[in-house]
């Protein structure tokens, strides 16, 4: 299995890292995500997802545990 992947910013070029964030609005899910160390811009692989078939929803469900 492929674990170590390299993703880089899509901002500002930098390195992403893969952390984690728990949305509370859904149910205490733990969501993976790509965080930048450089500007700090985060990647959510699922948002990515939806939003190919749902782009008017995607940037409202963006979930930031300060
Ligand atoms: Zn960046």
């Amino acid at each position: 299995m492929e674990r170590e992947v390299i993703m880089t910013c899509q901002r500002c070029h930098g390195l992403m890292v893969y952390d984690r964030v728990f949305d509370l609005e859904a149910e205490f899910l733990e969501l993976p995500i790509w965080r930048c160390v450089n500007c700090g811009e985060s990647l959510d692989p699922i948002l990515l997802r939806n939003r190919q078939s749902q782009d008017q929803h995607s940037k409202t469900l963006t979930a930031e545990v300060a």
